[in-house]
């Protein structure tokens, strides 16, 4: 049992919680859940929970019925995120973190060039291992302390944190300060003395599952790990050891989805190992992903035939490249997004063009962390909207929340929020016309990055309600829009029209009818405790919504902005809006500029210009070439040729 510590206990109702409980017959211990103090409680004693709850300074208290207890989804509902290497990188979540570098640490340039590829590719950590549990004592044993200090080394030189094997309590002393992130290998999980000295560390760890051992046994190994004293815990399945011999193990798919639901902690997976064949690492890979990992660690190495250990199983770098872009491809479709470098920043000369900043002094600026700016969406906490956000800055980003989308860029404007997260365009009901038309009412508002999210949507009432109660349903037009078919199928429902899909669900929620019902996203059911009567209903699951993330234009650099992520990447996608003269070949003309510079137009789109009737504005979303020059020159060449030209933005665009 769990008692969860309000964040203002004093010493004083600690002391009379533990004596609660001894006098109950437990033995008590003090110990950390993620950012919240807790004392477990152990053995056979008899206690009141509803007593025990009403304490002073209790939270709330968290009995399991499981042998683990920090671990278990039921002492904590939501997912750890696990941040490494100073919060640089994390593990958890809505996102895909990968982790990649070679077996062993062969020699100083051999792990340098390997974090070189790995990082290009859009691995955010760098693997590897200094001490190697070897099979035979006659096999590569590693290069010991020397191994880790050339990895520290090229991870450094990379900007990646460093995750490396412990096979010892001594060596991990000795390894705390070198490394960003300890790996407890399959063969270890269950050396208790390891894990009591590396839980005491506190610094994060990868927990590999050993080749026999059950789920249970597993998480009983997190759990020493938890008990000791870090919060960090990331599972990692790597194959069990089963009668088939073709694979070097067999990968547990399964074991993703039954952890996920049983734990709290992140769990990726080792397809390496667990196939052992390189062939066979990228459909495992790509299988992992579809069951629900929140990443994976690869083995790569420049020479795989070279390799002094797991060569038969390491990645040729072009084959991690294929695979970290069929990841990102196949992210969304499970609600996620690939963690990634960001690819560096050449031929960024297109702000040179929108203002007098020389393109290098601009890239030399270190952004504001994304953590501490303020992001505004429309609609109630468990939007879409909200999600969006979530991917781009992250879980615990402030937020505020307005009524309209106009009210976005208004809070934008006035500096309430630093950015916000505005709706563009479904890929089921189309353009969202109304924000597009905002852009030109806010001349002083930018477009500073994109993100697409797949949209589910469920039908969502009360606790109490059911199919045949439903009489009403309410969603933000563009989910009714969305749900077409599913709504044609109950022609006797009021559709009523709401401001946001999640103020839908929690205007249910405050009036308790039974009889009305909401489409909006799961998310939103949680947030407002209602129940999910019917999920996927929208007409097509491939349903995405365009999201562009939205900034004040500052005053030196009059259009542009190349970064959303902590690190300014080269943007590779722009927004424009013109319109051009009443003549013949006039719209032609701007499309042979862009054509003539290898730019491709992804969206072209018409829009009434508002008090001239018959008159039009284009709307275009362009890829930005890799060729230097070639897109100024274009957007210099096609402001002679338009009437009006807007340039909405710069941004790295999303798949
Ligand atoms: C490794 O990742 O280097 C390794 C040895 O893996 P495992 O412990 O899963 O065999
Ligand atoms: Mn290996």
């Amino acid at each position: 049992m769990i008692v969860v510590l309000s964040k203002n206990v004093t010493s004083h109702d600690k002391e009379l919680i533990r004596i609660y409980l001894r006098d109950r017959g437990y033995t008590v211990r003090d110990q950390q859940l993620g950012d919240d103090e807790v004392i477990g409680a152990a053995g056979k004693g008899v206690v009141d929970l509803r007593e025990l709850g009403l304490l002073p300074g209790v939270e709330r208290v968290a009995a399991t019925s499981k042998p683990y207890e920090l671990v278990s989804r039921e002492t904590k509902t939501g997912d750890t995120i696990v941040s490494i290497g100073g919060g640089n990188v994390k593990i958890g979540g809505s996102r895909i973190t990968v982790i990649a570098g070679p077996c062993a640490v062969e020699s100083r340039e051999q792990i340098r060039e390997t974090a070189e590829t790995v990082r290009e590719s859009g691995a955010v950590l760098l693997r590897g291992g200094a001490y190697k549990p070897r099979t035979s004592p006659y096999a590569f044993q590693g290069l010991g302390m020397k191994g880790l200090e050339y990895m520290k080394e090229a991870g450094e030189a990379c900007g990646m944190p460093i995750v490396t094997e412990v096979v010892s309590p001594e060596l991990a002393v000795d390894m705390k300060d070198l490394t960003d992130m300890f790996q407890i290998g399959a063969r270890n999980m269950q050396n208790f003395e390891l894990l009591k000295k590396v839980g005491a560390l506190g610094k994060p760890v990868l927990l590999k599952r050993g080749p026999s051992a059950t789920i249970e046994e597993w998480l009983l190994s997190a759990e020493y790990l938890l008990a000791a004293g870090t919060k960090d815990v990331v599972l990692c399945e790597r194959g069990i050891r089963t009668f088939e011999t073709y694979t070097r193990n067999t990968l547990d798919i399964s074991a993703i989805p039954v952890v996920k639901a049983l734990s709290h902690l992140p769990v990726i997976v080792d397809p390496s190992h667990a196939v052992g064949i390189r062939a066979k690492v990228a459909p495992a890979a790509l299988a992992a992903i579809a069951a629900g990992a929140d990443g994976l660690t690869l083995e790569v190495h420049p020479r795989p035939d070279d390799a002094l250990s797991d060569g038969p199983q390491s990645l040729y770098p072009e084959q991690f490249e294929k695979l970290m872009r069929d990841i990102e491809a196949l992210a969304p479709v499970v609600g996620k997004e690939l963690l990634r470098t960001p690819r560096p920043n050449s031929g960024g000369t297109i702000s040179a063009v929108f203002s007098e900043t020389p393109a290098r002094e601009h890239r030399r600026k270190t952004p504001e962390p994304l953590q501490s700016q303020v992001v505004a969406y429309n609609g109630e906490s468990g939007a879409f909207a909200e999600q969006a956000l979530m991917r781009v800055f992250g879980e615990e980003a402030p937020r505020i929340q307005v009524q309209s989308f106009r009210g976005i860029f208004d809070a934008v404007l006035e500096g309430s929020a630093a950015a916000g997260m505005v709706p563009v365009e479904n890929s089921l009901a189309g353009s969202i016309h109304e924000n597009y038309d905002l852009f030109l009412r806010y001349p002083d508002i930018a477009i500073a990055g994109e993100v697409k999210l797949r949209i589910v949507h469920c039908l969502i009432a009360d606790q109490r309600a059911d199919m045949d109660s439903i009489a009403i349903v309410r969603s933000h037009p563009q989910g009714f829009a969305q749900c077409r078919n599913f709504l044609d199928k109950h022609p006797s429902w009021v559709l009523e029209a709401c401001n946001d899909t999640a103020g839908a669900v929690a205007s249910i929620a405050r009036e308790g009818a039974v009889k009305v019902a909401a489409i909006a996203g799961a998310a939103a059911a949680e947030v407002h405790g209602l129940k999910v009567l019917k999920e996927g209903i929208e007409t097509n699951p491939l349903n995405y919504t365009r999201f562009l993330v939205i900034r004040r234009r500052n005053a030196e650099n009059t259009g542009t902005f190349v970064c959303t992520g902590p690190v300014p990447e080269r943007p590779t996608k722009a927004s424009l809006v013109f319109s051009v003269p009443d003549k013949p070949g006039s719209l032609f003309a701007c499309l042979k500029i862009m054509a003539d510079q290898g730019i491709n137009l992804s969206k072209l789109e018409s829009r009434p210009i508002q008090g001239k009737p018959w008159e039009y504005q284009f709307y275009v979303d362009v890829t930005i070439p890799e060729k230097d020059g070639a897109f100024s020159r274009a957007m210099e060449d096609l402001k002679g040729h338009t009437e009006d030209f807007h340039f909405l933005g710069a941004y790295r665009g999303s798949l």
